[in-house]
């Protein structure tokens, strides 16, 4: 499916203006059905939805007849079997786990743990790199919906994106930023500009994967330079990817994406990241609400996840998905349904 965006998207890696997304459906015996999706990033994982659906077809031989209560199992093997394509993994991963939860009759998030039942986190609100006038009018609408925490992305040119966060920060007051430079400063550059913000009294929440994602020895410089908690984003993909910034004392925050990682995967790196003390937050690549409600599920059912940064369907100029969780404002409202809750429904409206 492609589903285009209000906004061309421009992060210092590159840009897109729509969302090549591809979905999975599974059904088990007896006729239950599962849906996922797999929303590669190729600026980012270098997976395109060609590549990823090529991924899914050679993985669909492996999956035929085996029992979806081994759901681990079978992502370890589809971990093994495609270790480059993680999307593609994800999409079966997600399916294959609302299948089953259809099948038990209960909501996803309560096989994922069911942690914190009531919890509606709020999720941040990206701003893309784009002209100044435009993004500060971005930035206002989404504050006047609620939104208090913004993302912005920099990393491009450290003048301009200086110039970008001061007017924002100017124009609504009360906001804190997320900053995600995608590995596009030097680390000399990052310390420069996340001090001179800082001096100018932007209030920085996090500072995301600042410099190029095996530099952790510049990612450990930047987090002692500045004192704002330093996430590790494209640094980490697996779990021995966690334990490598953990011990370089790279970050103070892990960014889990199941698009990086899998779902497991994520689980893997989270349970890495808490034993070392380090703080979780979530994210996703450009993933319809199919995919984000995978990953809301993850944060109310595992309840250590502390920062969420699930907003891409509200970039979308439509939302395929129909039923699912809900955003009130910043607020995602998880659904009471068994599995995901949703289905596909390439026509319905805006979000
Ligand atoms: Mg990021």
């Amino acid at each position: 499916m492609d589903i285009p965006l209000d906004d061309e998207f421009v992060i210092s890696r590159g840009r897109v203006d729509h969302v090549e997304s591809a979905f999975v459906r599974v059904r088990l015996e007896g006729g239950t059905e599962g849906i996922g999706e797999a929303a590669p990033f190729p600026a980012l994982t270098g997976e395109t939805r060609d590549d990823t659906t090529l991924a899914i077809l050679r993985l669909r031989e492996g999956l035929l007849d085996q029992s979806v209560l081994h759901s681990r199992r079978l992502a370890a093997w589809m971990a093994s079997a495609e270790p480059d394509y993680p999307a593609a993994r994800c999409g079966i991963e997600t399916a294959l786990l609302d299948a089953l939860t259809r099948a038990l009759g209960i909501p996803l998030w309560t096989w994922l743990g069911g942690a914190r039942p009531d919890l509606q986190p709020e999720t941040d609100i990206t701003l893309p790199i784009l002209p100044v006038a435009r993004t500060v009018e971005l930035a206002e609408q989404w504050y006047a919906r609620g939104f208090r925490r913004i993302k912005t992305k920099v990393g491009l040119d450290a003048d301009a994106d200086t110039e970008r966060v001061r007017r924002i920060a100017e124009a609504l007051g009360d906001v804190r930023f997320v900053l995600d430079a995608n590995q596009g400063f030097h680390p000399d550059v990052a310390i420069r500009f996340f001090r001179g913000l800082l001096q100018s009294g932007v209030r920085i929440e996090l500072i995301e994967q600042p410099v190029a994602r095996d530099d952790l020895l510049g990612m450990a410089a930047v987090r002692k330079a500045v004192d704002v908690p330093l996430v590790a984003d494209e640094s980490v993909t697996s779990p021995a990817e966690a334990v490598d910034v953990i011990r370089s004392g790279a970050a103070d925050v892990i960014n889990l994406k199941i698009m990086k990682s899998g779902v497991f995967g994520a689980l893997h790196i989270a349970a890495v990241a808490r034993a070392a003390g380090l703080r979780l937050m979530i994210g996703g690549m450009m993933e319809t609400r199919l995919a984000m409600g995978c990953s809301l599920a993850l944060v109310v059912g595992h309840g250590e996840i502390e920062f969420v940064d699930l907003d891409t369907p509200l970039l979308m100029a439509s939302d395929p998905v129909r039923g699912g969780f809900r955003y009130d404002g910043p607020r995602m409202v998880r659904c009471l349904e068994p599995g995901l809750g949703c289905e596909l429904a390439p026509e319905s409206p805006r979000p």
